[in-house]
């Protein structure tokens, strides 16, 4: 063994320990920490020659990198829909890294059990039946291009073509419809075979609203002459947080031939509160759901779960098994549900956190983001400089300057000025044309004094 792992073996507690340590000060500093990393990176150093040991190594990352990192992880990041890492999450993540289980199936361990324990928990969390069965993937995009590619199979099966042996290109042109979709979907179809510009924007609902209108969409499919078709309804847009009215969609299937996903990305946690369940009332009747956990579950960096109705269809897509030995029967490891082979324990993190606050704590973090959000909106409102671009509806304050036509110059020079601050981080958008910021709400940290000081600077910077 070489000397400096050999030492490193030797001293693996303390290196463990010092480690902790580095991570407690960063934690109880994160809040105060500035949101944006300031100045330029470091400039690349050489690959090391010699090895500089664990501690050397913490030493040199706090040094380099670490005064670059954002604040992400804490209260007042407001950009894209990030979260952070509830306390017993972190743990798990750790754990996590010091089992270094492979989940690609039993191998000799439990963990994989776990994972399927934790799908259960998350089902439930999220109103769905048992039809649906789940597995952990590494986000919403993946989730997303696993649920597409499980439509896209079962399309295969309605024109009687096995696509997972002849190719998309078997079923000719797909057609995906949808109102408002995340980014991700186009990208899903992309990798898919299917094309991105088969995605097909379905009219939305008049009154500044991003849900699909559901007679457009049925007069869409009745356009299609029976020809089965992929639906992807959207549980929480990420401009404004609307929602499409995912019952009326599936009492479509009544009279037309499709597939219902769902992204309910961070849309799917409305269902933790009862305040605000009704808004995913429909969710159980897709065909595949796609939540992302690292939003608003708030675990680390990565995991989103995906589910489906069809897991036949998804052992098609996903098998690994050598022709001869079959397909699996009855409940297949995991890599033959996922892109992956070779898994980690991803589910470990959830598990902590679910285990920790329960159901009852995470309503909590979920309700409290959406009054802060409110608030938030109010305050935005009432500022001379800045106006509301829609209602808060869930998490999202969608603003824009208060003139009567914001240029993109403008509103990029008050995302920097909010950033350059350090007090918070919003990320830019364009909304019904109009250049824009939104500010997420999806921190477990996230308090009233939190949102006065995002507003404080907001009003400094737009003034
Ligand atoms: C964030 C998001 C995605 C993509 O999620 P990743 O975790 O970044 O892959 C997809 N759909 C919606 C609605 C989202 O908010």
């Amino acid at each position: 063994m070489h000397r400096t792992l050999a030492d490193d073996l030797s001293r693996l507690p303390e290196l463990l320990q010092s480690a902790r340590d580095f991570a407690a000060r960063e934690v109880a500093g994160l809040a105060e920490r500035p949101v944006a990393a300031p100045g330029r990176p470091p400039g690349r150093a050489p690959l090391p020659a010699e090895g500089a040991g664990g501690e050397g190594t913490l030493a040199r990352f706090a040094e380099r990198w670490a005064p670059g990192f954002s604040g992400s992880a804490g209260p007042r990041y407001l950009g894209f829909v990030t979260g952070g890492a509830t306390p017993a999450s972190v743990a798990g993540d750790w754990l996590t890294s010091t089992f270094d289980q492979n989940i690609s199936g039993a191998g000799g361990s439990w963990a994989a059990e776990l994972e399927r324990e934790t799908v259960a928990w998350l089902r439930e969390l999220f109103g769905l039946g048992e039809a649906h069965s789940g597995a952990f993937v590494t986000g919403a995009t993946v989730s997303n291009t696993v649920g597409l590619a499980i439509a896209r199979e079962w399309l295969g099966e309605r024109l009687g073509v096995d696509v997972s042996r002849s190719g998309a290109a078997a079923l000719g042109p797909v057609d995906v419809l949808s109102g408002s979709p995340h980014s991700s979907v186009a990208k899903a179809m992309s990798v898919l075979g299917i094309g991105r510009d088969r995605l097909r924007r379905v009219p939305l609902l008049p009154g500044n609203r991003e849900a699909v209108d559901v007679a457009a969409l049925e007069s869409a499919l009745a356009d299609l002459g029976g020809r089965p078709a992929i639906v992807v309804a959207n549980a929480g847009t990420v401009n404004t947080v609307d929602f499409d009215d995912l019952r009326a969609i599936a009492a479509l299937k009544e009279r037309h031939d499709f597939w219902l996903h769902v992204d309910a990305a961070f849309g799917g946690f409305a269902a933790l509160s009862p305040e605000y369940a009704m808004l995913v009332d429909g969710l159980d009747a897709a065909d595949s759901v796609c939540v992302d956990l690292h939003k608003w579950l708030n675990v680390p960096y990565d995991a989103a779960v995906q589910f489906t109705r069809r897991r036949d269809l998804q052992v098609a897509v996903f098998h690994n098994s050598s022709p001869y030995l079959g397909l699996p029967t009855g409940e297949p490891d995991f890599l033959h549900l996922t892109p992956e082979n070779s898994r980690r324990l991803r589910a470990l993190p959830a598990w902590f956190s679910l285990v920790a606050y329960g159901r009852a704590g995470h309503r909590e973090i979920v309700e409290r983001n959406v009054a802060l959000a409110r608030r938030l909106g109010e305050g935005v409102d009432a500022l001379p400089g800045l106006r509301l671009l829609a209602p808060v509806r869930l998490n999202v304050v969608c603003f824009t300057l208060a003139e009567e036509e914001p240029t993109q110059e403008r509103v990029d020079a008050l995302a920097r000025a909010v950033a350059e601050s350090g007090e918070a981080f919003l990320t830019p958008t364009v909304y019904g044309g109009v250049p824009a910021l939104r500010a997420a709400f999806s921190n477990w940290r996230t308090t009233e004094a939190d949102t006065r000081r995002v507003l404080d600077v907001l009003a400094t910077a737009s003034g």
